[in-house]
């Protein structure tokens, strides 16, 4: 995980000053670091019964496809309030100051399938779980969760195993 970790570039006070960026576009531009990560994704989840991937935009998309590819299963886009073209379900979430949306498609999930959720870093949780609500709304079964990166100290990935769903994650950043 060392090559992972090291092709993660951090950008201080981004977007806003005493936030340390986790930036995956030095790891996404890295062949050999894009492939470890999307194999060590797909890894903790191996022998479950996956349909599906849902990503969350936007580098959750990129992560997601991969990972989708690799498993040989479709990929379900989770975007943000009002740019899914068809009918949608919707979930807000708490931000630091505020509220956010993300929608799903109504019909991009079918009852009972499973589905494992990728996004590049966990934080809060807040939008990952919103995430496992619209899954599970669409009649979904959410069989995990997995992230480029964890931040523990923020306890995310706490607030999503307690929905009873499998957090897997690949490094951690204080
Ligand atoms: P949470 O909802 O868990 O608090 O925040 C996670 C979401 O915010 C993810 O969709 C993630 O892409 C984005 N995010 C928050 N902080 C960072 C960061 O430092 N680096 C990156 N790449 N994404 C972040």
């Amino acid at each position: 995980m060392d090559h992972i970790k090291s092709a993660i570039r951090t950008i201080p006070d981004y977007p806003k000053p005493g936030i340390m960026f986790r930036d995956v576009t030095t790891l996404l531009g890295d062949a050999g670091a894009f492939r470890a990560a999307v194999d060590a994704m797909v890894f903790p989840h191996a022998g479950k019964k996956i349909d599906k991937v849902a990503g969350i935009e936007a580098r959750g998309f990129i992560l997601g496809g991969a990972v989708a590819h690799q498993l040989s299963v479709g990929f379900v886009p989770i975007r943000k309030k009002g740019k899914l073209p068809h009918s949608t379900l919707s979930q807000s979430y708490e931000l630091e100051y505020g509220t956010d949306e993300v929608e799903i498609h109504t019909d991009a999930i079918q009852p009972g399938e499973s589905v494992l959720i990728v996004d590049d870093l966990i934080a809060t949780g807040g939008t990952a779980e919103a995430a496992i609500k619209l899954i599970r709304s669409a009649g979904g079964e959410v069989v995990g969760c997995s992230f480029v990166i964890d931040l523990p100290d923020i306890g995310g990935a706490k607030k999503i195993e307690a929905h009873g769903v499998k957090v897997a994650s690949l490094v951690a950043f204080e």
